[in-house]
C-alpha cells in the first residue's frame, strides 16, 4: 500500500527451490486476441496491470477507467499517511475518540480481527506505531540506526490488537489509544474483491487484476484456466506456473518487496508482533484460495511464522494451496500446491512434500 522500493533478494538458499523468491506474473501475454485489452498504471505504490479478454474495446475501456479511479481514491482512503478515512481513524483513536469509516474498512476491520486470532497475534493490522518506529512509513529513505531498544519495548508493551476495537454501526472505537491501524497485509484482498465486483457489474466476465504480483482470475482466458507464472524476481524467466481458475486469488508475501537498509543490513516492512522485529527467516509465501482477503492475511500470516509454524496455520486457515520458501533450507509446500506447480527448469530438484 506504500512507497515501492523492490529490489531483489540479497537471500542464496541452498537447495535450487529456495533460490526462488516468488513473484505472480502472467504468461498470458502472447495470447491477447483482439478482444483483450490489457492496460497498466500505478496505484498503491505498485504497478496494477488490468487484463480484459473477449469484450468489447469500449466496455472494456470504461470499466478498467473506472477501476483506476477507484483505486486511487482507495490508495488514499487506506494507507495511514494518506489524508483518508484510516489515518482520520487513527487520529481519532490516538485521542480516545470514535470514527466513522465505510462499510468496506468496518468489513476489512472484522476480518483482520477474525484472523488475528486465526493466526494467534502472528498477523496484526494494529501495529501501525511498529511499521513507524521502523521507518517504513518514510521509504525509501532509510532510518540511520536501529529503533531505541526501550522505545520498541515501550511499543511492544502497549500491546495493540484487532480485539481492542468496537464498532456502533460504522463508528469505531478503541479501547486501546496505541492502536495505530495499518492494513496494508490485508488491503489489497479486499481491493481485488472490489476489482471483481465492479467488472462483474460492468458485465466483463473474463479478466485478471494484478497489483504488483497479487492478482484475482474472473472466468477464463480463451476458455482455458489462466496460466501465472512464479519466477524469480532477480530478474529470471518464470520457474513455475500453474493454472489459477475463475475466482481464485494468487497472494505472495515476500521479505524482499519493502524494506530498510540500516547499516549494510536489510529489514523487510513485515513484522513480527512478538519480537518488533523484521521476519529473517522466511524469504517469501504463496497462498492461492478464492477469497482474495484470506489469501493476503494468510500469506502474510505465514511469512511472519516461517517454517516451524506452517503446517499449524494452514490447518487454522484451511489452506489447500500453499508454498513457503525459507531464507534458508527446503521449501514447504501443501500437496494440492505441489500438484499444481508445473516447474519449467529441467534441473529443478522437487521438494519435499508436507
Ligand atoms: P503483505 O505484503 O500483504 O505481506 O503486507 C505487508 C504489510 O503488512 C507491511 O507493509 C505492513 O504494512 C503490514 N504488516 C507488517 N507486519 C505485519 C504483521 N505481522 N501483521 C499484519 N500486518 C503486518
Ligand atoms: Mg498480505
Amino acid at each position: 500500500m506504500t512507497g515501492l522500493c523492490t529490489q531483489p533478494p540479497a537471500i542464496r538458499p541452498a537447495r535450487y527451490l529456495a533460490l526462488l523468491t516468488v513473484v505472480a506474473a502472467l504468461l498470458h501475454a502472447a495470447c491477447v486476441g483482439n478482444n483483450d485489452h490489457v492496460r497498466e498504471f500505478v496505484a498503491f505504490g505498485t504497478l496494477v496491470s488490468v487484463s480484459i479478454y473477449g469484450a468489447d474495446e469500449q466496455q472494456a475501456a470504461n470499466a478498467i477507467g473506472q477501476l483506476e479511479r477507484r483505486f486511487a481514491e482507495l490508495g488514499t482512503a487506506w494507507y495511514p499517511k494518506a489524508d483518508g478515512e484510516l489515518k482520520a481513524a487513527n487520529a481519532a483513536i490516538a485521542q480516545g475518540k470514535p470514527a466513522h469509516v465505510s462499510s468496506e474498512l468496518k468489513s476489512l476491520l472484522q476480518d483482520a480481527a477474525r484472523y488475528e486470532q486465526l493466526a494467534g497475534g502472528l498477523f496484526n493490522v494494529c501495529l501501525g506505531n511498529l511499521s513507524q518506529l521502523w521507518g517504513f512509513y518514510d521509504l525509501p529513505a532509510s532510518p540511520a540506526s536501529l529503533p531505541d531498544p526501550a522505545t520498541l519495548a515501550a511499543v511492544l508493551a502497549s500491546n495493540p490488537s484487532a480485539t481492542q476495537l468496537s464498532w456502533q454501526g460504522l463508528e469505531l472505537s478503541s479501547s486501546n489509544p496505541h492502536v495505530m491501524l495499518d492494513i496494508g497485509a490485508i488491503a489489497k484482498g479486499a481491493i481485488l474483491n472490489i476489482a471483481a465486483r465492479e467488472l462483474k457489474t460492468a458485465g466483463l466476465e473474463n479478466a485478471i487484476v494484478n497489483i504488483g504480483g497479487d492478482l484475482i482470475v474472473l472466468g477464463d482466458v480463451h476458455g482455458r484456466d489462466a496460466n501465472i507464472g512464479i519466477r524469480d524476481p532477480s530478474g529470471g524467466r518464470p520457474v513455475a506456473s500453474l493454472q489459477v481458475a475463475n475466482g481464485e486469488a494468487v497472494f505472495t508475501s515476500g521479505n524482499y518487496e519493502r524494506y530498510v537498509d540500516i547499516d549494510g543490513q536489510r529489514y523487510t516492512h513485515i513484522l513480527d508482533p512478538a519480537t518488533g522485529y523484521p521476519v529473517q527467516h522466511t524469504a517469501s509465501v504463496t497462498v492461492v484460495h478464492e477469497d482474495p482477503v484470506l489469501a493476503d492475511a494468510a500469506a502474510t500470516a505465514l511469512l511472519v511464522g516461517g517454517a516451524p509454524q506452517f503446517d499449524r496455520l494452514v490447518a487454522a486457515f484451511a489452506l489447500r494451496d500453499a508454498l513457503l520458501i525459507p531464507a534458508r533450507g527446503d521449501a514447504r509446500l501443501t500437496a494440492h500446491m505441489a500438484a499444481r506447480l508445473h516447474w519449467q527448469e529441467p534441473d529443478h530438484q522437487e521438494p519435499a512434500l508436507d
